[in-house]
């Protein structure tokens, strides 16, 4: 069995169009420029490419694992000694491509080995991404590699299945081994991100963050959050982000008309992802198709 031509085609050009753009986004991450208009420029970037987007372009720094984006008008610059990583989704017809690295602006390169550690987890996992593969085996490939730069793995964060419009479906692809029998099977779309850090290797969720996502239409009152509403309902229920928002509305309005969402229900909210321990945390993806020869889309 293969996937019908229209759909892989669907993928690989989100792949290509994300790969491009990544490529891109790594060329602007330096120390001074602005964040939010890296991400902007990114988005820019794959808007051109005919690409639209699965989720917000996500510069998360340091301990943040990720589900960090820079808030509408940020003058916040990247600087000296930050570790970004740098994860960014786009679809074509719902086929999402969903990849990540990461960058050391230290000056030593002190992240060097950190960075290897989850990119070496991955590049060997993603070699295993084949039909009969376990869950349990993937995820102890991760473990060794990250393991043996002397770093652990970040346990409660996992790789996962993309579905139509879906950024995280199953099957969850563990980043250490948890003994987990079930196996890979043709076709799977996945995206394998092992994150890597000298701490405790567990993240939480902070309390607010600005990344949301469309859980269902509800009838809101004030006309802002109608106009939000109908902006919204063009993402397909996939996340978006307030800076995307207030482009279309102005801040001011973008931030009540999101407050009465998340009261009403209407949206939830993905917060940025800290470390436990406080380290800093690396993170490596791309997405693949289960296969006898993996196709790791985002590739190139
Ligand atoms: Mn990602
Ligand atoms: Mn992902």
């Amino acid at each position: 069995m293969a996937l019908d031509k229209s759909v892989l085609s669907d993928y690989k050009k989100a792949g290509s169009i994300l790969s491009e753009a990544l490529a891109h986004g790594n060329k602007l991450i330096k120390v001074d420029a602005n964040i939010l208009e890296v991400c902007q420029a990114v988005e820019k970037k794959i808007h051109d490419l005919g690409g639209q987007m699965a989720f917000p372009a996500q510069p998360s720094i340091d301990n943040i694992a990720a589900h960090w984006c820079p808030d509408p008008g940020s003058k916040e610059v990247f600087t000296e000694g930050m570790l970004v990583k740098f994860d960014v989704g786009v679809h074509i017809n719902g086929r999402i491509a969903d990849s990540a690295f990461s960058v050391d602006l230290s000056d030593d390169k002190r992240y060097e080995g950190l960075i290897r550690a989850s990119k070496n987890a991955r590049d060997e996992a993603l070699k295993i991404m084949k039909p009969g593969t376990t869950l349990g085996e993937i995820g102890r490939v991760i473990q060794d590699e990250i393991t043996r730069e002397g770093f652990s793995p970040i346990r409660n964060l996992s790789g996962h299945g993309l579905g139509e419009y879906e950024v995280h479906t199953s099957p969850s692809i563990p980043n250490f081994d948890t003994g987990d029998k079930t196996e890979l099977k043709e076709d799977m779309v996945v995206a394998v991100e092992p994150f890597a850090t000298p701490g405790q290797g567990k993240i939480f969720e902070q309390e607010q963050g600005n990344i949301y996502a469309l859980i269902h239409v509800k009838p809101v009152r004030s006309p802002y959050a109608r106009e939000a509403l109908k902006i919204i309902e063009s993402y397909n229920k996939l996340p978006f982000t307030l800076h995307w928002l207030s482009a279309q509305m102005g801040v001011g309005q973008a931030k009540l008309a999101m407050r009465e969402l998340i009261q009403k229900g209407a949206v939830e909210v993905y917060p940025p992802l800290p470390e436990v321990s406080g380290p800093v945390v690396s993170q490596s993806e791309h997405s693949v198709i289960v296969a006898d020869k993996p196709i790791v889309y985002t590739r190139e």
